[in-house]
Order: structure tokens, then sequence, then C-alpha cells
């Protein structure tokens, strides 16, 4: 189930976001840096983004002239698997994930979801929106979208938001435990959601949401690398070039997916 060409997918929506809007113009820019010539299209596991086979490119959701964002996207990310691909959804704020694992969640028995954040993203509701960038996880969790979700570099966990992880059984690597060595071990068909601002802004200025203490861009490859099962899908979400003056974050949200691709591709058969 897990095989089938990455192909890029541009979800360009921002309207979810509680506290800082621009995530809905990452698409472009992290696709120019993904094609940059300042490097080359091979990633680190070599191979060949180049090559024709290796990467699938769907093209943006029209997300701007819909009232009904959440099933736009999961249209959109069907169709990509209808025919024969496996999304990787460049966002957009987080909340978009939430329609992607519904669409493909049924193409799966069962399904992990590693999530990379400082944020656990759990909350019942946030500000009164349930369905906020704030919320993706409690929504996956409560319809049975994933059997485990893993979340990995979190560090702004509060009362509320332990009690949800707490109910729906998610193994949270806070930075702490990630900085006593503890990694995730995943297996069985796995989805990666990656929230930039797992990384520490030094490495990613460019998120809503500056969260100090966080991963190095080095760390999160090698997690990546190191992922064994099969990724049947992705996501690359919370990228704010307004917020990135120095042009920084978008060659790294390109590196990233160089990456997540290659690992999908070498692993994912
Ligand atoms: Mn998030
Ligand atoms: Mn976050």
């Amino acid at each position: 189930m897990s095989k089938g060409r990455p192909t890029l997918i541009g979800l360009p929506y921002d309207g979810s976001s509680s506290f800082r809007r621009g995530a809905a113009a990452a698409p472009p820019l992290i696709r120019e840096a993904l094609h940059s010539p300042a490097s080359n299209p091979w990633s680190e596991l070599g191979l060949d983004l180049g090559r024709p086979d290796a990467l699938a490119d769907a093209g943006d959701v029209d997300l701007a002239n819909t009232t009904d964002v959440r099933g736009a996207i999961e249209a959109g990310i069907r169709r990509v698997l209808q025919d024969g691909g496996r999304p990787v959804a460049l966002g957009g704020d987080h909340s978009v994930t939430y329609p992607v694992v519904r669409a493909l969640r049924p193409l799966h028995r069962s399904l992990t979801i590693l999530h990379f954040d400082a944020h656990p993203d759990l909350y019942a509701d946030f500000e009164g929106d349930r369905y906020s960038h704030a919320c993706p996880f409690a929504r996956v969790m409560e319809d049975g979208l994933a059997d485990r979700l893993v979340q990995v570099g979190v560090r702004t966990m509060n009362a509320h938001q332990r009690s949800q992880a707490d109910r729906f059984g998610v193994d949270v690597i806070d930075m702490r435990r990630w900085m006593a060595r503890t990694r995730p071990a995943v297996s069985g068909p796995v989805y990666v959601s990656l929230d930039v601002d797992v990384l520490d802004p030094a490495f990613a200025p460019g998120v809503s949401h500056r969260e100090p203490g966080g991963l190095s861009v080095r760390d999160v490859i090698d997690l990546i690398h190191s992922i064994e099962a099969p990724i049947v899908g992705a996501d690359v979400v919370e990228f704010n070039p307004s917020q990135d003056p120095v042009g920084l974050t978008a060659p790294v949200c390109g590196k990233l997916v160089k990456e997540l691709v290659g690992r999908m591709v070498q692993a994912g058969i």
C-alpha cells in the first residue's frame, strides 16, 4: 500500500491559524527552493529527484474559492491517491493534516502518525474553533484515523493538552525526552506530519509561532532517514514566508521535502 510515486500537492490555506496568517503563501516557495539550482536534485540517500519518475506534482488545491476547505483538501488528496500517487502535502497551516489523513486512512488497516512539532496540537477546541491549527490531532484521534500517534520535539505542553495526550495514548517524545536520547520506533504504514516550528527558530525563523529550544535541521533529517517503515504520505506545514526575512526557512523546507521523498522511495516499497 505504500507504493506510488511521491506527489506534491500544495494546500495554500492559513484560515485556521490562531495567531498570525501567512502560511498560505508557502507552497510555491517550497517548490522553488526544492528545484533551486543552488543545489542539485539528489537526496542524501541517493535518490535523484530530477529523474522523471521520482516525483510528481499535482499542483495546488484551489482553496481560495470554496467555503468547504476541508472537503476540498480531502478530495484533492483522494485524487492523488486514485492516480496512484503518495501525497506529500505542502501547507498551509497545520489544520490541513486532518482532512489529508481522512482521505488516506481508508487505504490502510493500520496507520501510525509520526508528528514533528513544537506543539502537541491536541486542543479539544481553540478559541471556539474545533478545526484550528491547534486541534488537528485531537480530531484525528477522536475519529480513529490513526492507531498510534508519536510526537517529537514538543516543548509547549500544558495541562489540558497533557490530559488529551493521556486520553488518546499519545507517545510524546518532548524535548526533554529527546535530549535524554529517546527516539521513536515506528513500524507499519506511517504518515509523517512535519510542522517546521519543531525546528529551533535559529534554523527556521519563518514560522508563525517561534518556540526556542527546538531540534536542529540535522536532527530532523537524521530522524527521517532512520524511518524504516513505509511512509504512505507526508506533510510539511506552517512555513510562514512573511516571517522569513532572510529567506532561510524556504530552503530548509525544500531540503526536508527532498529527504522525505528520498526516504519514501527507498523505504516505502
Ligand atoms: Mn502544528
Ligand atoms: Mn507548531
